[in-house]
């Protein structure tokens, strides 16, 4: 029999904290490095024009397009959960908005047991990742692989919104990711000169040329190798045939919240009771595995515009051959925007010392926002999300099969707070869209419409109609009690060479979309996988 191939690290996961973690741990030459990736490489058409965000939303050449479990609080919907699949992972197919959160999360990370992880402990990583446009300054950095640019675009009914967002009573802020989050402004994203970059441009094109980085793409880990109490290697099948590889070192799961707790529970890892019931042999009991699921619900409200300043009629017949020959020469227009074009993070209340709900204004209304498709009338939509909702769910396998979906159930809305909040933050939508700055452009609301004012009529419309934003952390969360799975060092629990780096490892949802964050964790958690490899040399 063959012997197994041996690498000293075997990264799990060739997406956004992957390609992180193949840079980084290359870049020393001194470790050889594995990173097996179950989708192909990031070369579709519709990748690096932002624009192509919808076709990659709906499409799933790079998505695994996951569904949550009918719920009752969402009227048995099953709501699409998309998740990248090839090089870069969801930052392959993600609307690039660039928010890094509020220093209150990272210091609440660290209260509840994650030690080494408060605001200022994560900071200088946050500013090593990125390249912002804006320049270097106590807070930003400007010398990182990930490029973050201001929106370009400023269209007259977005300079209205963040106008409408000042005569309410908000901040005009222009730099969200700095001092403060709260206020009204134009988002920042992970683009390079109008194009998409993704972690994998950032990251994995300059770490492939080392030759001590191996890529596999098309490689599905099926499950993890324990010796004992220690994890030596991975199986993994690629082209129809099963493969083993050891890991010298370590082997690190960077298969997103989704997929890492698929992969620990398909190993034999996780809640004894589950794996039981499920016909899974069990190797380590860790009731933590997939429970703590945590992501952004959001509900879309919107609005008639009385002008053609929107979307909706430029991105159709010859306006749309317009932007697109705009874009071809100049890499900007309607073509360079992804999902979100200004936002505002607000309080509900007086007394809260943060923003707790986001909106994401576009100058574009669509029908049935799942399927992307625009409306034919002028029209704008404000997404409206709570920031830190409290209701969590689950996912777990449904079965010892590698290639079956997992159950995911996101319970949302399930905490009476969560839905208070999410009320209130669409109350203030409508007022914000209520003021003088927005005369000249409001029409009508379409939805949810004014006859909706009571609480009761609101929160219908959201259990009714929201989405998740994509945003799903939590399943392996980091902390020292009896539900965490990892230790602050990224270890997991009561097993040697295993360690986690993704967005499953937040303890807490971040007041943010997601990815700044995993950047950040993937660069945290190298830097510790480095240290702990000198000290063992
Ligand atoms: C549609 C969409 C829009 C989003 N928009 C934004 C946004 O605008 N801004 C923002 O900040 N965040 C956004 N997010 C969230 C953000 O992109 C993610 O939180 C982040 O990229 C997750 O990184 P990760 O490394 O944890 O997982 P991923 O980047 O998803 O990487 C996991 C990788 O593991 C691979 N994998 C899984 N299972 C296996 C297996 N068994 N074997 C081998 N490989 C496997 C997957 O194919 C994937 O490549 C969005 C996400 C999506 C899906």
């Amino acid at each position: 029999m063959n012997m197994p191939e041996q690498f000293d690290f075997v990264i799990v996961g060739g997406g956004t904290a992957g390609c992180v973690l193949a840079d980084r741990l290359t870049e020393n030459g001194r470790y050889s490095v594995l990173m097996l990736e179950a989708g192909g490489r990031d070369d579709g058409f519709w990748i690096s024009i932002p624009a192509g965000f919808s076709k990659l939303l709906t499409g799933s050449a790079f998505n695994w397009r996951f569904q949550t479990e009918p719920e009752e609080a969402t009227y048995q919907r099953r709501i699409v959960v998309p998740r990248g699949k090839g090089l870069g992972g969801s930052s392959l197919i993600n609307g690039m908005i660039f928010v890094r959160g509020q220093k209150e999360d990272y210091d609440q990370w660290a209260q509840s047991g994650a030690r080494g992880w408060s605001f200022d402990e994560v900071l200088p990583y946050f500013k090593k990742l990125e390249n912002f446009e804006g320049g270097a300054s106590d807070m930003r950095g400007s010398d990182g692989p990930m490029h973050v640019e201001h929106i370009k675009l400023r269209p007259e009914l977005a300079d209205a919104f963040i106008k409408a967002g000042v005569e309410a009573g908000y901040p005009h802020n222009p730099d969200y990711n700095g001092a403060s989050q709260e206020g009204f402004g134009y988002y920042q994203v992970t683009q390079k000169k109008g194009r998409r970059w993704s972690a994998a441009d950032a990251y994995l094109r300059r770490a492939e040329k080392r030759p001590n980085l191996a890529v596999r793409t098309g490689a599905h880990v099926t499950c993890l190798e324990l010796e004992g109490r220690k994890v030596s290697g991975v199986t993994f099948t690629q082209d129809g045939k099963t493969c083993r590889v050891q890991a010298r070192r370590e082997v690190i799961l960077a298969a997103g919240a989704v997929q890492s707790p698929q992969i620990l529970e398909l190993s034999g890892i996780g809640d004894p009771a589950h794996l039981t019931g499920v016909g899974i042999e069990i190797h380590h009991g860790l009731i933590g595995v997939g429970s703590n699921y945590r992501d952004h619900y959001c509900t879309r409200m919107n609005w008639r515009v009385t002008k053609p300043v929107t979307l909706n009629e430029q991105a159709r017949g010859l306006r749309l051959m317009g932007a697109v020959a705009q874009y071809a020469l100049t890499r900007s227009g309607i073509l360079a925007l992804g999902t979100g074009l200004a936002h505002a993070f607000v309080k509900t209340r007086p007394d809260l010392a943060t923003p707790d709900v986001q909106f994401f204004f576009m100058h574009a209304s669509y029908a049935n926002a799942a399927d992307r498709k625009l409306d034919t009338e002028p029209g704008m939509t404000i997404g409206v999300t709570q920031l830190r909702p409290d209701s969590t769910g689950t996912i777990h396998v449904q079965s010892p099969d590698p290639f079956a979906p997992p159950a995911i159930k996101p319970n949302f809305l399930s905490v009476p707070s969560d839905a208070a909040t999410l009320i209130e933050g669409m109350k203030i939508a409508r007022r914000v869209i209520a003021q003088p700055a927005m005369d000249p452009y409001r029409a009508y609301e379409m939805n949810p419409g004014d006859t909706v004012v009571t609480d009761a009529q609101w929160l219908e419309f959201a259990r009714r109609n929201g989405q998740t934003i994509y945003h799903p952390v939590g399943t392996c969360a980091m902390g020292v009690g009896p539900r965490a799975v990892v230790d602050p060092d990224l270890r997991v629990h009561g097993l040697e060479g295993l360690r986690i780096a993704d967005a499953s490892i937040m303890p807490l949802m971040v007041s943010a979309n997601t990815e700044a964050a995993v950047l950040m964790i993937a660069e945290k958690g190298s830097d510790l996988i480095l240290r702990d490899a000198r000290a063992a040399a």
